[in-house]
């Protein structure tokens, strides 16, 4: 098995001002030391903040990501950002398919896959994120809803292109509540969406896909959370507001990679 470098992300959200944005992201930085060699951080500000955050992240070896993108290249798009916009600013990554966007603004499948193809294409990373509602898990049907997310999502994407997804289970009962998925049933829906993965492209490619846990992950449940074989880091929202529970739960992240894994970080490989 190929030993994935574990990824934890931090998703902003629309919070912090100019200040604190700063300030978190310097936190962060310098609390993080060398467990970016352990395990790849990537940090999502709101729009308006990517370049003073990036600035603060400096070449510290941590990863600038933006919310969302709109997947055309300039025009008529009042309000929406393109990945030239997000390249200019030097973000590399880029989350799509946020359970906020399908369900508080309405984003549909069809636009989803349609961001993912085109950050892809402009040489972004993209962390595709899917995920049940409650009625849906209540219901039973949270395979069918996690299957149909993340093969419309992936839509088009070859194995080439895989390289540069990351996937993000966030069961959507669990964003922001306080409630999580117990470490049984997060690692059981990690398993099967690598599963799928291996129908819809190969065992080396599943294999290889870091799949991420987002859902009220905070320093006192990451660590039984990751220790799922299948779950290979976090994307974390409100825990991520506060520099020294970002740091807890990229510490618990990172300890595994320290445990088992010798795998440079993406960064590394790519700069090889
Ligand atoms: C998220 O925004 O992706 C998220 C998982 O939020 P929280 O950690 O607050 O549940």
């Amino acid at each position: 098995m190929t030993a994935r470098m574990p990824i934890v992300g931090g998703n902003w959200k629309m919070n912090t001002d100019l200040a604190s944005a700063v300030e978190l992201a310097e936190d962060v930085v310098a609390g993080c030391g060398t467990m970016v060699e352990s395990c790849d951080v990537a940090m999502f500000p709101p729009f308006p903040y990517l370049q003073a955050v990036g600035r603060a992240l400096g070449h510290h070896g941590l990863v600038l990501g933006a919310q969302d993108v709109y997947p055309k290249p300039d025009g008529a798009f009042t309000g929406e950002v393109s990945t030239a916009m997000l390249l200019d600013l030097h973000a590399e990554m880029v989350l799509v398919g946020h359970s906020e966007r399908r369900h508080v603004i309405g984003e549909r499948d069809d636009l989803i896959a349609a961001k993912l193809t085109t950050a892809l294409a402009a040489g972004l990373k993209v962390v595709l994120c899917i995920g049940e509602t409650k009625e849906q898990r209540t219901a039973g049907t949270t395979r069918d809803v996690l299957n149909t997310q993340l093969t419309a999502g992936l839509g088009t994407v070859d194995a080439d292109g895989m390289r540069d997804v990351i996937i993000a289970y966030e069961p959507v009962w669990a964003i922001g509540t306080g409630e999580t998925a117990t470490p049984e049933d997060a690692e059981s829906e990690h398993a099967f969406v690598r599963e799928r993965l291996a129908e819809l492209y190969d065992a080396d490619i599943a294999d290889a896909t870091r799949i991420q846990y987002g859902g009220s992950v905070k320093p006192n449940n990451a660590e039984e959370l990751i220790a799922g074989p299948n779950i290979d880091g976090f994307l974390v929202g409100g825990a991520s507001l506060k520099a020294d529970d970002f740091l807890a739960i990229i510490r618990a992240a990172a300890a595994t990679a320290d445990a088992g894994s010798s795998e440079r970080s993406y960064r590394e490989a790519r700069n090889a």
